[in-house]
């Protein structure tokens, strides 16, 4: 074990994880970041929406520059995945596999990982991403796909809710079942009614990429789309605060105070892993306020001084 005790160690260098580690090295803390590499950041092929890049960026880009600038002031991403965390009420202790690392704080910065759907190799996965033939967050990129024809993959509340979202920017938006029948309240198939929304069920599969479509097969037959988004939820990555006590939401994000603190005193969280907007704009404001509460937290134990 390691018996040096650190002022943060942050979990995650995704935007969240990185925008903290800057300001937390710049407040002159002693900082460890941990990070097991599959930021949800580095599957953006260009964004659009992110402020100061009025020719967009690449998402990979985007971190290599935010990585840089943290190693700038010290702050290095350390390789390793955080398989466990606790809290013995004075101090966390970290846990990567067999190291042990002690800690004033942690911010967890973990993210959230989407829900593909079934079927699809990773290859041509990865390759429809990147030509935006799948999309995952109509947040970010629905203006991209504006009056062109647009299946979501889902159904439910979360299906209706995305392809209405669509509907701002197309009138061509198909909803598709991922398994078979769709199952939508009296109030959902209104919704989608009024806005003209087809159905068709599924089971999706067979996905292939055909020209400059994504074709994949339907209960109706074949079917091609500029763009298809799978609106299959997503995994939380929320353990380690459960692993240390601290309270989630249903579907499993980390519940934090306006100060990003959770309830476990010490524990902070940021970005995706926290109720609320999944962006980078708020992921970066997050982490800001989190690591400008952690330094003010270390200051009362101790006052910080030159
Ligand atoms: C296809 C796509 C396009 C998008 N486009 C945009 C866009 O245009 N604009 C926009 O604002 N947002 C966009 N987003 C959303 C954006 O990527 C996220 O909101 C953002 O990455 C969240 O940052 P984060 O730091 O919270 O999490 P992430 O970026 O996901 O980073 C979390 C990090 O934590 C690490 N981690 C997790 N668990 C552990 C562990 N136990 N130990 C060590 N490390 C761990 C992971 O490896 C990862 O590197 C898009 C997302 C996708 C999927």
């Amino acid at each position: 074990m390691n018996t040096e005790i650190d002022d943060c160690i942050i979990v995650g260098a995704g935007p969240a994880g990185l925008t903290a580690a800057i300001y937390l090295a710049r407040y002159y803390l002693s900082i460890r970041m941990f990070d097991c590499g599959t930021s949800r950041a580095s599957w953006i092929p260009t964004s659009h929406n992110h402020a100061g890049f009025p020719d967009g960026i690449n998402g990979e880009e985007l971190l290599d520059r935010m990585r840089e600038q943290a190693a700038k002031y010290g702050a290095m991403r350390e390789p390793r995945r955080v398989t466990d965390l606790k809290h013995d009420g004075k101090a966390f202790t970290v846990y990567c596999g067999d190291d042990e690392h002690r800690a004033r704080t942690v911010l967890l910065a973990t993210g959230v990982v989407n829900n593909r759907p079934e079927g699809i190799d990773e290859r041509m996965h990865d390759e429809a991403l990147a030509r935006g033939l799948l999309r995952y967050c109509p947040v970010c990129d629905g203006y991209e796909v504006t009056d062109r024809r647009v299946a979501v993959i889902g159904t439910g509340d979360h299906g209706t809710a995305e392809a209405q979202f669509l509907r701002t920017y197309t009138r061509d938006v198909t909803l598709i079942s991922p398994e078979g029948d769709h199952d939508l309240s009296d109030e959902c198939s209104s919704v989608l009614d009024d806005a003209g929304i087809v159905r068709l069920a599924g089971p999706c599969g067979e996905f292939a990429i055909e020209g400059d479509r994504i074709a994949f097969r339907t209960a109706d037959g074949r079917k091609a789309y500029d763009s298809a988004y799978p609106a299959l939820g997503s995994v939380i990555r929320s353990e380690l605060a459960v692993s240390c006590g601290a309270k989630v939401s249903e579907e499993g994000c980390i519940e934090v105070d306006d100060h990003l603190e959770t309830d476990v005193p010490g524990l902070f969280a940021a970005g995706d892993v926290v109720v609320g907007l999944d962006q980078i704009s708020h992921a970066m404001g997050q982490a800001g306020v989190a690591a400008t509460a952690i330094r003010n937290l270390l200051t009362e134990i101790e006052p910080l001084r030159r």
